[in-house]
Parts: structure tokens; C-alpha cells; sequence
């Protein structure tokens, strides 16, 4: 696909941006580069890719030519500018931030966030001298109460993991515009074909590709996409971007790139000094995903939404948390933020409390009981025994993990197969 062609619909490109037909054979499937490093033409085209005065391949570390079509791939989804590609989500996040932060500055991040995530923000981040302030991004005030002179970042979840919330990105963007900060999304639960963050003022986007994106249940990964929107320069509070870089010999990145001075900043010093890369195989089996990603998506909603008012109408179901239901008090803004639905990801509370949640998981037949989500395959898991199981019972209440509630990610079966399983589960759990 050449750069300056006509714009396409998210399904052309979800196949074609980024990838060309190999120029040495003309393989038109996407190679796996497995290699560590280029051969430079000459010693003159070596300087010029150090000084990043030519766009080119040196070393696996920093750019591969495999990862680098997922991250075209990725950023043309997103209606970013450019995208580097990780190791994991949980890299990516840390690799979000870590242009932006410094000891003793802080992040403010919403109380309703991947459980992994939380800990890396309460505990882990602040081994750099980092902080994460947890709010309830429905209360803008207390944002706006939260941000100080340190503050970098905001961050959140579009559709967030687990309990059926949407964070309304439009106006927590303009939280963030007010203050002069960049706003970081989540998007892996909605991925671009639910929701473009972007469009609602999203500076950066992240990703676990580990789910969705690739949706096999086959690689882990993760990426950070630059909407190339934000101004790094107006504020003095970016100095790694505004001002001389001592670690790369002085050079300005916005000054110098511009839209894409975060990109560059991510691959150059991010990955170069962090080296938090996606291996090629890993950008391979995401790419292969990616080509369906519309289609499954597509699939995924409308079995969870039959799935969700099926378990609603079930005498032996408490309730479900769902923002794909008329019921859900996210319904509304659902309709503004990720139109063609909710996702995938749910949660439901059984009568019968922890003792019905444990029998119900274990009687399944269909289902896999996994840490995991965004899979082909339908999962289940039920986090007051085991993500959550060291948290006190109102821990996990507040985090959506109550022990009456068992949380799915509804795969791309057969629905009606899906819903007999459950029904037969339910049988034997609640009898
Ligand atoms: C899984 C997940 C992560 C972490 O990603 P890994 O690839 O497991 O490191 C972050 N955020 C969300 C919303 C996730 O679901």
C-alpha cells in the first residue's frame, strides 16, 4: 500500500497498512526478519542512521522490519501518527510514561483498571521515584483536585477490565487539555474498531496486543501509539522531548521530529536503554490476528451481548455488569464513546455466594478457567480465589471482584453452545 494512497475503511487496513510485498522477493505475506542485525551499505549511511538523519535498521533492539509493519499497522488503526511496539501491555505502559516522568513526579490513573496494572502503579513505579494517584475518573473535580506541579499524565481504560465501566474520554480529555497534561488510554478491552481514543483527545494510546489484537492466546506484546497531536514544548514540564537530550548526545526531539518526536524518543532512547522489544515471531502472530481483528470483534460483541441478556433473565444470576445492556447505568455513554458495542468483557454475580462461583467455574465444560482475556475461545475466571484472592472482601468488592462474582470473556463460539454450557454450570453450582 503506498502512503499517499486513498484514504481506506478500517477492514482494507487492518490487512493492508504498513505491509508491502517484500522488495527482495516479493513474498507477499509479511517475512519474519528473524534477525539481530543490518548489514550497513557503507560507513557513511552507518553515521547517518545513528544520528537518525536516515530512517533504517541497525539493531533488533531498536527496529525490525516485521515489528515495524505492526507498528504502522497498529498506528494507522488508531489514527496515531506512529507506534512502538513492546514486549507486553505491562511494558508498553511503563514505556508510555517513562518520556513523560521523572523522580518525584506522578501520574493521576482511575481507580477502575486492569488488576495487574494497579499493582504495577501502586507499587512497582515507584522504585523509579514515580507516583500513580488513583481517582474516580466520574468525579471530574477530584481529578482536577488530584493534578499538582508534578503531575505528567493522566491514564485510564476506555472499556475498563473488569466490571462494565466506560470512562467517558471526552471529558477527562478535557481535564487534561485544561491543565496541559497528555492523556494516556487503555484501549486493549475496545481495541480501535470499538473506540479510536484519539478522536476523543487521547495523547497516547496503549495496548496489550497479548488479547485482542493478536486473539489467538498465542504471544504476549504490547504498544504505545503517538496521536502526534500533543505540543511537548508549550509547558517546560517535558524536558526529555523540549530540551537537549544527554542521552542522545544532546539532540531536541520535538524540534527536531516534530509530530513524531515521541515516536522517535520511544525507539531511540526508550527501547535503546530500557530494551522492552517485541521479537519479531511475537509482531508475526499479532500481524496474522490483526487481519480479522473487525470481524472478531464484531463477533465477540454480538455473542456478549445475547450471552449478558441471557445470564440478566436467569432467576440464578444476581446481576450483571455489562455496559452493552439497556440496564447498565454506562449504556448511554456507550452510545458516545464505543458505539458498536461494549466488548467482550464481563462480569456476573451467582446466588449462592464464593462456595456456587467456585462449583459453577469448575463444572464448566466450554470454558477455560484462565488469566487471560481477548481470546478466541471463551474464559472465565473467578478473581476472589485467584487475581484478588490476598485482598480483604472489601478490597474486592471496590475492585469488581466481589466472591459472588465470576468475570468472562465471551469468545467467537457458536453463542447457543456457550449458553448451554453455562446453563448446565449453573445447574450444578446452584443446586
Ligand atoms: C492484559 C492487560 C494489560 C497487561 O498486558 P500484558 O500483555 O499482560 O502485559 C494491561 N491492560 C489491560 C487492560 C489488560 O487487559
Amino acid at each position: 500500500m503506498s502512503d499517499d494512497g486513498p484514504s481506506y475503511g478500517f477492514d482494507t487496513l487492518q490487512i493492508h497498512a504498513g505491509a508491502r510485498p517484500d522488495p527482495a522477493t516479493g513474498a507477499r505475506q509479511t517475512p519474519i526478519y528473524q534477525t539481530t542485525a543490518y548489514v550497513f551499505r557503507d560507513a557513511d549511511h552507518a553515521a547517518a542512521l545513528f544520528n537518525l538523519q536516515e530512517v533504517g535498521y541497525i539493531y533488533s533492539r531498536l527496529t525490525n522490519p516485521t515489528v515495524a509493519v505492526l507498528q504502522e499497522r497498529i498506528a494507522t488503526l488508531e489514527g496515531g501518527v506512529g507506534a512502538v511496539c513492546c514486549s507486553s501491555g505491562h511494558a508498553a505502559q511503563i514505556m508510555a510514561l517513562f518520556p513523560l516522568m521523572a523522580p518525584g513526579r506522578n501520574v493521576v490513573v482511575s481507580t477502575r483498571l486492569y488488576g495487574g496494572t494497579v499493582t504495577q502503579f501502586s507499587h512497582t513505579i515507584r522504585r523509579f521515584g514515580w507516583a500513580a494517584k488513583f481517582v474516580d475518573f466520574d468525579d471530574l473535580d477530584a481529578i482536577r483536585a488530584a493534578i499538582d506541579e508534578d503531575t505528567r499524565a493522566i491514564f485510564c481504560e476506555s472499556i475498563a477490565n473488569p466490571g462494565g465501566y466506560i470512562t467517558d474520554l471526552d471529558a477527562v480529555a478535557g481535564v487534561a487539555g485544561e491543565a496541559g497534561l497528555p492523556l494516556i488510554v487503555d484501549n486493549t478491552s475496545a481495541t480501535p474498531w470499538l473506540c479510536r481514543p484519539v478522536e476523543h483527545g487521547a495523547a497516547l494510546v496503549v495496548h496489550s496486543t497479548t488479547k485482542y489484537l493478536t486473539g489467538n492466546g498465542t504471544v504476549t506484546g504490547g504498544a504505545v501509539v503517538d496521536s502526534g497531536t500533543f505540543d511537548w514544548s508549550a509547558s517546560g514540564k517535558f524536558p526529555s522531548l523540549s530540551e537537549p537530550e544527554p542521552a542522545y548526545h544532546g539532540l531536541k526531539f520535538h524540534e527536531t521530529f516534530g509530530p513524531l518526536a515521541y515516536t522517535f524518543h520511544g525507539i531511540a532512547v526508550g527501547l535503546r536503554d530500557l530494551g522492552m522489544t517485541m521479537n519479531p515471531q511475537a509482531a508475526h502472530y499479532t500481524l496474522l490476528g490483526i487481519e480479522t481483528l473487525s470481524l472478531r470483534m464484531e463477533r465477540h460483541v454480538r455473542n456478549a451481548e445475547k450471552i449478558a441478556r441471557w445470564l440478566e433473565n436467569d432467576p440464578r444470576v444476581e446481576h450483571v455488569t455489562y455496559a452493552g445492556l439497556p440496564s447498565s447505568p454506562y449504556h448511554e455513554r456507550m452510545k458516545r464513546i464505543c458505539p458498536r458495542g461494549a466488548g467482550a468483557l464481563f462480569t456476573f454475580a451467582i446466588r449462592g455466594g464464593y462456595e456456587a462461583c467456585v462449583r459453577f467455574v469448575d463444572a464448566l465444560e466450554l470454558f477455560s478457567h484462565v488469566a487471560n482475556l481477548g481470546d478466541t475461545r471463551s474464559l472465565i475466571i473467578h478473581s476472589a480465589s485467584t487475581t484478588h484472592r490476598q485482598l480483604t472482601p472489601e478490597q474486592q468488592e471496590a475492585a469488581g471482584a466481589a466472591p459472588d462474582v465470576v468475570r468472562v470473556s465471551i469468545g467467537i463460539e457458536d453463542p447457543d453452545d456457550l449458553i448451554a454450557d453455562l446453563d448446565q454450570a449453573l445447574a450444578r453450582a446452584t443446586a
